[in-house]
């Protein structure tokens, strides 16, 4: 081990200095900061953080730093992180199935922004959550979902009441004196504005089969990374998309809009830092990370194909680039990255492979699965 700084300039010269043998997670807070600065400035309404993307304090310091104000809190743990780190900020308790003592422990907690897709969980914040606290009026959110559109993962087959039911939760909630909200998540790394208007005239036609006007409207989070070569996400686009919808359908009763992004907020601001191990007999890569550590989700929502070779001096190698299949260090077979990734021909064995736009679903996942995944943090000025 080398010479260790507590600020690296990139993730360059922590391989250059340190030669890490286990995967290391680089973490630039000025791209995190510059990225929800975006979102606060070009979302039209609240922007909140979806927690369970990736909890580490650091990230959710930055992004107060930032000015976000609101965060989507899922679980005990993710309330009481926030209310200690962030006292002041809102949380919306936007797990739509929870244990009795969940609720309970959220109310004690002074949670006041609900979201629910059933009649049974509907039953249960009913006996449990007061309309009001001392801090103001609770407010309820029934979720709806529609069949996927344009996301790489389907959040719709766990979660999202059917049109129909969220209008009938909605009246309910209003009848009980809660306010009366409507939440949705079309999915995650979605490229696609059109996602997102689909959802908002539904949103609209289940106020109207409701007779109720939504206070709020939470368009969930879905919003895409920087994951593949030449394809960058049009955030731009995607907010005017959720701004124009709204003003449309809505019109003078326009609900305030919110949005909870997980990994669009953090994903672009890591890059992982991994090791070849072997490559055998000159063909398949094995890397010091993979499945069970800081790339759970490829398999899942494919590849991240951002990612650059460099050898242990720091130098890149770009030449000659040849298809590979790319297998993880444990001995579980499900271990290896989805098809096959382009690499240089030269790759070798002690060589590094960055995985840029890794923060999202992965710091939080890694595993000690079979002894591997002794993840370390470095802090970056830059990740290029
Ligand atoms: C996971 C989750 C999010 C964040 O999803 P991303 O695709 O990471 O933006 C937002 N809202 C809810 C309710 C979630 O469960």
């Amino acid at each position: 081990m080398g010479q260790s700084k507590t600020v690296w300039d990139n993730p360059a010269e922590i391989i250059r200095h340190q030669k890490p043998d286990h995967p290391v997670m680089a973490f630039a807070p000025q791209v995190l900061q510059d990225n929800a600065r975006r979102y606060v400035a070009g979302f039209p309404g609240l922007v909140t953080y979806a927690v369970k993307s990736n909890p580490e304090e650091v990230v959710i310091q930055n992004l107060l730093a930032a000015g976000v104000r609101g965060f989507d809190v899922a679980s005990p743990f993710e309330i009481d992180l926030i209310g200690r780190l962030a006292p002041s900020a809102a949380r919306h308790y936007h797990n739509p199935v929870r244990a009795g003592w969940e609720i309970d422990h959220a109310v004690a907690a002074g949670i006041r922004a609900w979201s629910v897709d059933s009649r049974s969980e509907l039953d249960k914040l009913f006996a449990r959550v007061p309309t009001a606290t001392d801090r103001g009026a609770v407010e309820i959110s029934p979720r709806f979902k529609l069949p996927v559109l344009g996301a790489a993962y389907d959040f719709g087959s766990k979660f999202g009441a059917t049109p129909d039911l969220a209008a009938e939760l909605l009246a309910e909630v209003a009848k009980r004196g809660y306010t009366p909200s409507l939440t949705f998540h079309p999915g995650t790394q979605c490229t696609d504005p059109v996602a997102w208007e689909s959802y908002i005239r539904v949103a609209a036609e289940i106020c109207d089969m409701a007779g109720v006007r939504a206070v709020r409207l939470n368009v969930g989070g879905g919003f895409p990374s920087h994951r593949v070569m030449g394809v960058e996400p049009d955030l731009p686009a995607i907010f005017a998309k959720i701004g124009e919808t709204a003003a449309e359908v809505f019109g003078e009763s326009l609900p305030e809009l919110v949005c909870e992004p997980g990994r669009g907020l953090c994903a672009d601001a890591y890059a992982l830092i991994t090791r070849v191990k072997s490559v055998r007999d000159g063909s398949n890569v094995f890397l010091n990370d993979g499945v069970y550590g800081g790339l759970t989700e490829l398999p899942i929502i494919g590849n991240i194909d951002r990612i650059q070779v460099l050898t242990p001096q720091g130098l890149p190698r770009e030449e000659d680039l040849h298809p590979r299949v790319i297998f993880g260090p444990t001995c579980d077979s499900v271990d290896r990255l989805p098809g096959e990734m382009a690499l240089p021909a030269a790759i070798e064995e002690g060589d590094y492979v960055i995985f840029h736009g890794a923060g999202a679903y992965s710091t939080v996942t890694n595993t000690r699965f079979n002894g591997f995944g002794a993840m370390t943090h470095a802090t970056v000025m830059s990740l290029a």
